[in-house]
């Protein structure tokens, strides 16, 4: 009995790090619950941090932990900050 349980916690690392540390079945029941929300998906906007545009995350560009809608935004951003420095 013992025997088999430690055939199992190596079946189960294994199967682990050949998954790339993640478990499928979890990631799985994280995106069913997004979808099921009475609106839809909803996706999380973020304000750009130069133009105030809203956009979605997926579109956002994530630089010194702000996001800017897009790298022009972004690169005028940086020229602002040189400025300031
Ligand atoms: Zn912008």
């Amino acid at each position: 009995m013992l025997l088999k349980l430690i055939i199992f916690a190596i079946v189960a690392g294994i199967l682990y790090r050949f998954l790339g540390g993640r478990l499928p079945f979890i990631d799985r029941k994280k995106s069913q619950k997004k979808e099921e929300h009475e609106f839809g998906v909803i996706e999380a906007t973020s304000e750009c941090s130069y133009c105030s545009t809203y956009i979605t995350e997926d579109d956002a560009i994530i630089h010194q932990k702000k996001t800017y809608c897009s790298n022009e935004c972004l690169e005028k951003a940086k020229i602002e900050n040189r400025k300031r420095n």
